[in-house]
C-alpha cells in the first residue's frame, strides 16, 4: 500500500453561522490509517469543524477548502461527501419518530450501495448483518424495531451511531463527543468497537474531553483547539497532561 495517503486536508478554513466567525483558519492533514483526537475547552469550535466536514448546510465557509482523497469538496452537497466515504456521528442524535430504527439503517445502508453500484439488500439479509454489528457492540436487538433514537437514552444514542458506522464502513468517521453519556462499561464497548473497525484503510477523528478514552483507543495524534483553530498538537501524552494541569496551563 501506497504509504501516507492522503484522506482529509483542510486549508486555511474559516467558518461562520449567522455572521459570527467560529473557525478562524484551522489547518488539518489526515492521512489513511490514521487516528486523530481533538480536545478542548467548550465553545472552542469542535462541533463545528465536525459538521462542516460532513457538509452541514447551515455552516458558511467564508475562506479556505476542504479536501477529500484529494478532491475538493468545499461546497459538496452533505449526502455526495457521505457517499464518498465520510461518516460523521453526531454528538447530539436526533431523535426521528415513526422512523423505525432498522429501516432507517437499512434506507443508509442500500443507499450507499446503490451509490457504488452494489446490488440492495432485502430485510431479511440485512437483519442478520445487523444482528451481527449488535452483537459486537452488545446492543439489545430491540432497539432496531424502535423509534429512530426515540426515548433512548445517552447512551444508546451513541452505540446507535457507532453501529452506523459499522454499518456504512466509511472511510473517514468523526466521531463527535461518542463517550459523553456513557457509563465505564459502554465506554469500553465503544472503544473496542472503535479499535475493531479501524484498520489501515480508513482513518477517525474523534472529539474528545475525556483522556480514559484517549487511553482505550490510542490514537496517534492529539489537536488541542481553542478558539476556532488547532493551537497545538502531539502525541496522548498530550492529553495526559490535560487531564493534569488543564487547558489553561497547556496552551
Ligand atoms: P464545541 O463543540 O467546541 O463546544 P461548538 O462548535 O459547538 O463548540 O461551538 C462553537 C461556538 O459557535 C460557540 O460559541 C457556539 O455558541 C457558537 N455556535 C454554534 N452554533 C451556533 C449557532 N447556530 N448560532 C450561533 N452560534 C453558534
Ligand atoms: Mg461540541
Amino acid at each position: 500500500m501506497e504509504k501516507n495517503q492522503e484522506i482529509l486536508r483542510i486549508e486555511d478554513l474559516n467558518v461562520s453561522i449567522n455572521n459570527k466567525l467560529i473557525i478562524k483558519g484551522l489547518n488539518l492533514r489526515i492521512n489513511k490509517g490514521e487516528i486523530h483526537a481533538i480536545m478542548g475547552k467548550n465553545g472552542s469550535g469542535k462541533s463545528t469543524l465536525a459538521k462542516v466536514i460532513s457538509g452541514h448546510p447551515m455552516y458558511e465557509i467564508t475562506k479556505g477548502k476542504i479536501f477529500f482523497k484529494s478532491k475538493d469538496i468545499t461546497n459538496e452537497e452533505p449526502d455526495i461527501r457521505s457517499h464518498m466515504g465520510i461518516f460523521l456521528g453526531f454528538q447530539y442524535p436526533v431523535e426521528v419518530s415513526g422512523v423505525s430504527n432498522i429501516d432507517f439503517l437499512r434506507l443508509a445502508y442500500n443507499s450507499k450501495r446503490k451509490e457504488i453500484d452494489k446490488q440492495q439488500i432485502d430485510p431479511l439479509a440485512f437483519f442478520d448483518l445487523v444482528s451481527k454489528e449488535l452483537k459486537n457492540i452488545n446492543m439489545d436487538p430491540l432497539f432496531l424495531n424502535r423509534s429512530l433514537n426515540e426515548g433512548f437514552s445517552g447512551g444508546e444514542k451513541k452505540k446507535n451511531e457507532i453501529l452506523q458506522m459499522s454499518l456504512l464502513k466509511s472511510e473517514l468517521s468523526v466521531l463527535d463527543e461518542i463517550d459523553s453519556g456513557l457509563d465505564v462499561d459502554a465506554l469500553k464497548d465503544i472503544a473496542q468497537n472503535i479499535n475493531t473497525f479501524h484498520s489501515s484503510n480508513n482513518a477517525i477523528l474523534f472529539i474528545t474531553h475525556y483522556q480514559k478514552l484517549i487511553e482505550y483507543i490510542k490514537p496517534d495524534y492529539v489537536h488541542i483547539m481553542d478558539n476556532g483553530i488547532i493551537k497545538l498538537s502531539g502525541n496522548k501524552e498530550l492529553a495526559t497532561k490535560i487531564d493534569k494541569y488543564g487547558y489553561e496551563y497547556v496552551i
